[in-house]
């Protein structure tokens, strides 16, 4: 993608630092002794598996694999599974890490992992897809666990993913074990409303963040980067709230309509078109990195992480950024944007949609109960409303901006549950 190889030069530090750097600011503010530190800072477990599956052309291929659990602290660990080929120990540490802090933050009772598989999904047949991932499983059989470790969808997977490792965990413990992992199709024992949750929880979060800097949404225009399930869900809902989405991209184009996209029109072209939105008609083409600098009022970066850096943030003119990716702005990049008073809502606080609705698939696996859309998005909106709150709250009495306030609130959360712990053991 030509914004990764474009910012690529100006981050010499890794996902896992920026994650750190934030990490450290709370805990000076939570005046946390350098054992907690120490303690949260790493990861609680980290796997790294290399298997092999016979290709369709009847060869064998090795793949790497990695499952890092960062913490159990407040519940078995959660988190998703990604399957790219720049998936590294680095990138997957920190993911794990965001994990652990944006359950804590939505008072979900998980602790956070990730895991991920070195692969370009797009390269694989669908019956190496589901080899590839029940060889995953297998390896990791005795690692997940409903109440121990609950995987679900990432970058690169989805509900067919999800349903092939139920039923590979299933097959491998001799019972069915719906909840082992969330984001499932709906006939696997998904929950309504799980596909587009992080997408419905990122424009619920663009429309309070509007509020705070008293914008209409019919007077406001964004630019999404990424037109996966996450930035084409967030297109989607913040289109029906009367939202211009002016600029969309993908790996393999950016488009700008200065009239505002026909969203579901862009919907479906994409998907009869392989899932990209590459020479869709109503739009001017422009180039990757020209997104992230267009004047719009609110930028949602949606693809993955380090997008924003110490390079390229200077020349940022959203006055608002909402985090739907995890990390897409690096911690270099942060003072800038803070001298700018650019509102940035983090990651851990913007996409957390996602996970909560994924809590909601886990307990109605749990409790076999099966929930209709309505009490799935009402539940959703009022987690992330109170969230949103108390972030905003806490940045004004910490003089502090969102995202310190929010790892300031979801490490506290994780301090207390870890003395909790102590005290029980
Ligand atoms: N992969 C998503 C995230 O980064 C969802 C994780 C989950 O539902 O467990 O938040």
């Amino acid at each position: 993608m030509t914004n990764t190889q474009h910012t690529a030069m100006y981050t010499p530090t890794t996902p896992y630092d920026s994650m750190l750097a934030r990490f450290n600011k709370a805990a000076g503010l939570l005046q946390l002794s350098e054992e907690t530190r120490e303690k949260l800072r790493r990861p609680a477990k980290q796997i790294l598996l290399n298997f092999s599956i016979t290709m369709d052309n009847g060869q064998e291929k090795n793949f790497e694999g990695y499952r890092v659990i960062h913490s159990t602290i407040l519940g078995p660990s959660k988190g998703g599974i990604r399957y790219d080929t720049g998936v590294n120990i680095h990138e997957v540490k920190a993911l794990a890490a965001w994990m652990t802090w944006k359950s804590a933050l939505a008072g979900i009772p998980f602790g956070g992992a990730k895991g991920g598989i070195v692969c370009d999904p797009q390269k694989l047949s669908k019956s190496e897809l589901e080899k590839l991932t029940r060889a995953y499983t297998q390896a990791l059989a005795d690692t997940f666990g409903p109440h121990k470790d609950v995987p679900a969808p990432d970058m690169g997977t989805g509900p067919d993913e999800m349903g092939w490792l139920m039923d590979e965990f299933s097959l491998q413990h001799g019972k069915t074990i719906h909840a082992v992992v969330t984001g499932k199709h709906l006939h696997s024992g998904g929950s309504l409303g799980r596909v587009e949750a992080t997408g419905k929880g990122v424009s619920i979060i663009t429309l309070l963040a509007l509020e705070k800097r008293n914008k209409r949404p019919s007077k406001t225009n964004v630019a999404i980067q990424g037109f996966g399930n996450v930035g084409m869900h967030t297109a989607l809902f913040l289109w029906e709230k009367g939202v211009k989405v002016v600029a969309v991209s993908d790996v393999d184009t950016a488009l700008f309509n200065p009239e505002g996209f026909n969203v579901p029109d862009l919907i479906a072209y994409a998907q009869r078109n392989d899932k990209s939105i590459y020479g869709y008609y109503d739009a001017y083409q422009i180039l990757h990195e020209e997104l992230l600098t267009l004047p719009v009022d609110v930028l949602i970066p949606a693809a993955k992480e380090d997008v924003i850096t110490a390079g390229n943030a200077a020349l940022i003119k959203a006055p608002i950024i909402i985090e739907a990716a995890n990390g897409p702005v690096s911690a270099d990049a942060d003072r800038i944007l803070q001298e700018k008073n650019t509102l940035v809502v983090p990651d851990i606080l913007a996409n957390a949609g996602g996970v909560t609705v994924s809590y909601f698939e886990w307990l109605q696996n749990t409790l076999h109960e099966s929930w209709d859309i309505n009490r799935v998005n009402e539940r959703l909106a009022a987690i992330l409303e109170k969230s949103f709150s108390e972030v905003y709250q806490a940045a004004g009495e910490l003089n502090e901006t969102l995202r310190t306030a929010a790892y300031y609130l979801a490490v506290k959360r994780v301090v207390a549950g870890q003395q909790l712990t102590a005290v029980l053991d």
